[in-house]
C-alpha cells in the first residue's frame, strides 16, 4: 500500500480518534499516529480513571450515610492496590475500545513519535507518509516550571498509578486538578494540605462556587493553605516542604504538583514547518482550527483553548465535517459547560455573575439548601445554585451549582442555555418532584439586581 493519504492525525486521544473516525466516515483515507497509549489523556491517565478513583472515595461518606439510614455494620477498609489493579484492567480494556472502533471505521493506526517534514509529510515508526492534510492532536502534559523543585513531586499522571494512600499530601495549585485530587485523596482518607497562592480555589470560576468549594472542602478535613505565594518545594528523606512567600513551610509524606498543563508540541518539526505557536507552546489557530501553515490543523489541548476531552472532540469532529463531508462547522466556545469533581462536584455553564454584570444589567437567582438525603443522614453538606439572567431581554446567561449531581444537572441546562432559554422558560417549565434540580425552575425572585431594571411594559 502506498503511503499517501487525505489525512495523517498526529495523536490517538479523544479529539484525534473522533477526528479520524470521522474524516473516514466522510471517505477520506486516515492515519493516525501515537506514540503512547491509544484514548490519551483522558481515557488512560484523566477524566476516566479520575473519576473512578472519585467513586471510590466516596464510599467512606456513603457508609457514614447509610448508618443514618437504619443500616448496620457498614464499614470498610480501602485497600489502593485494589483498585490500582481494577483500574489498570479498565484502562486495557478502554484502549481496546479505541483501537477496535479505528480499526471498524478503516483509519489506519501508525505507532511511534510522529514529526513534520514539511506541511503535507511526516515521518513516523521509519516511514514518510504523504498526507493532503494534517491534524495535530497531541494534547498537552502536566508543566513543572511554575516553582522550582516541582518535577520531584507526582502529577496528575503518577497520582492516578498511586498503589498506596500516602497518609499526608500536599497539593500544589488551585484549579481543577488540584481540587479534585485532593478532595478524592482526602476522601479516600489522607491528610491533605491544599496550597494555593489566590484567596479561593478555581480562579474564573463563578465567586459563590469558589467560596462555598472552600467551605466545604475545609468541613471534609482539607486543610486550605491559601493567599499566599509559591516559592518552591523540596524533597528530603522523610517527604516534602513546600516554601511560601511569608516564609512559612508546608511538609507532607507525598507532594502533587497540580500547576497547570503545557501543550505537547516539542519534537513535532512545528517549527521547522513555519507552524507558529503561542507565548506557552500551543499552536496558534483560527476559528476553523487551521494554523498558520496551509494543510496543517490543529484542536484539543495543544491549542490552548478550552482545555475539556468534549471540545477537543467537537474540533475535532468540525474539522473533520468541514474539509471531508462538504459540510462547513464550528464549535461554538460560548456555551461550553465544565465540572468540578469535587465533593460536593460543581458544575457550570455560561457567564458567571461578575462577568455578567460587565456586559449590562443582570437579575441573579439563587438556591442554598440541605439536600434531602444529607440532611436525614445528619450531614451538613449543601447545595447552592445559582441563575445569572439577563436584566432586559430575561435571557438566562450564565447556570452554577454546587453540590451532589452538579455535573449531570447542569449537562441538561446547557440544551437550555444553547438554545438560549429566558428566565419565562425556565419558570413555565413544570418540575421534576422531589428532586434538587427542580430548584432551578422554582427560583421567583432575584436576589440581587446589577444596573438598570426592566423596562416597564408600554
Ligand atoms: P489550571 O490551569 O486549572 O490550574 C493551575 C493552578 O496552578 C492554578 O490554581 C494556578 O494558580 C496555579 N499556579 C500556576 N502557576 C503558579 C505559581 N507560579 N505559583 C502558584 N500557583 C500557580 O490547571 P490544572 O492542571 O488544574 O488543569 C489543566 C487543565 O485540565 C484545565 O485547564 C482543565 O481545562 C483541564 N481539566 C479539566 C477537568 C475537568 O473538566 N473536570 C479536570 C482536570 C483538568 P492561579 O489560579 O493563581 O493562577
Amino acid at each position: 500500500m502506498s503511503d499517501a493519504f487525505d489525512l495523517v492525525v498526529i495523536g490517538a486521544g479523544s479529539g484525534g480518534v473522533a477526528a479520524s473516525r470521522r474524516a473516514a466516515a466522510h471517505g477520506a483515507r486516515v492515519l493516525v499516529a501515537e506514540a503512547d497509549r491509544v484514548g490519551g489523556t483522558c481515557a488512560i491517565r484523566g477524566c476516566v480513571p479520575k473519576k473512578l478513583m472519585m467513586y471510590a472515595a466516596g464510599f467512606a461518606q456513603a457508609f457514614e450515610e447509610a448508618r443514618g439510614y437504619g443500616w448496620t455494620g457498614v464499614a470498610g477498609q480501602f485497600e489502593m492496590h485494589r483498585w490500582a489493579a481494577a483500574k489498570a484492567q479498565e484502562t486495557s480494556r478502554l484502549e481496546g475500545i479505541y483501537r477496535r472502533m479505528l480499526a471498524d471505521s478503516g483509519v489506519e493506526l501508525a505507532t511511534g513519535h510522529a514529526r513534520l517534514l514539511g506541511p503535507d509529510t511526516v515521518a513516523v515508526g521509519g516511514r514518510e507518509l504523504r498526507a493532503q492534510r494534517v491534524l495535530v492532536a497531541t494534547g498537552g502534559a502536566p508543566a513543572h516550571d511554575a516553582i522550582p523543585g516541582l518535577a520531584q513531586a507526582m502529577s496528575s499522571n503518577e497520582v492516578l498509578d498511586l498503589r498506596e494512600l500516602p497518609a499526608t499530601l500536599l497539593v500544589v495549585g488551585g484549579g481543577y486538578v488540584a481540587v479534585e485530587f485532593a478532595s478524592i485523596l482526602a476522601g479516600l482518607g489522607a491528610k491533605v494540605t491544599l496550597a494555593l497562592r489566590d484567596t479561593h480555589p478555581l480562579r474564573g470560576f463563578d465567586t459563590d462556587l469558589r467560596t462555598r468549594l472552600a467551605t466545604a472542602l475545609a468541613e471534609r478535613g482539607i486543610t486550605l493553605a491559601s493567599g499566599v505565594g509559591l516559592k518552591g518545594l523540596e524533597r528530603s528523606d522523610d517527604g516534602f516542604a513546600l516554601h511560601r512567600a511569608d516564609g512559612s513551610v508546608l511538609r507532607a509524606q507525598a507532594a502533587l504538583n497540580a500547576t497547570g498543563r503545557h501543550p505537547n508540541t516539542a519534537g513535532l518539526g512545528l517549527a521547522e514547518a513555519g507552524v507558529r505557536l503561542d507565548a506557552l507552546g500551543a499552536i496558534t489557530v483560527d476559528a476553523d482550527s487551521r494554523s498558520s501553515v496551509p494543510g496543517v490543523w490543529a484542536i484539543g489541548d495543544v491549542t490552548n483553548r478550552f482545555n475539556l476531552t468534549p471540545v477537543a472532540i467537537a474540533e475535532g469532529r468540525a474539522f473533520a465535517d468541514t474539509e471531508f463531508g462538504k459540510r462547513p462547522t464550528r464549535v461554538d466556545h460560548r456555551t461550553v459547560a465544565s465540572a468540578v469533581f469535587t465533593d460536593p462536584p460543581i458544575a457550570t455553564v455560561g457567564l458567571t455573575e461578575v462577568d455578567a454584570v460587565e456586559q449590562g444589567p443582570v437579575d441573579v437567582y439563587e438556591s442554598d439548601f440541605r439536600p434531602m438525603k444529607t440532611a436525614f443522614a445528619g450531614g451538613s453538606a449543601r447545595t447552592y445554585m445559582k441563575l445569572v439572567v439577563d436584566g432586559l431581554s430575561e435571557r438566562v446567561l450564565g447556570v452554577h451549582m454546587i453540590g451532589t449531581d452538579a455535573p449531570e444537572i447542569v449537562q441538561s441546562l446547557a440544551v437550555a442555555l444553547t438554545c438560549g432559554a429566558t428566565k419565562r422558560d425556565f419558570d413555565r417549565t413544570v418540575a421534576v418532584h422531589p428532586t434538587a434540580a427542580e430548584e432551578f425552575v422554582l427560583m421567583r425572585e432575584p436576589v440581587r439586581r446589577h444596573g438598570a431594571a426592566p423596562a416597564a411594559a408600554a
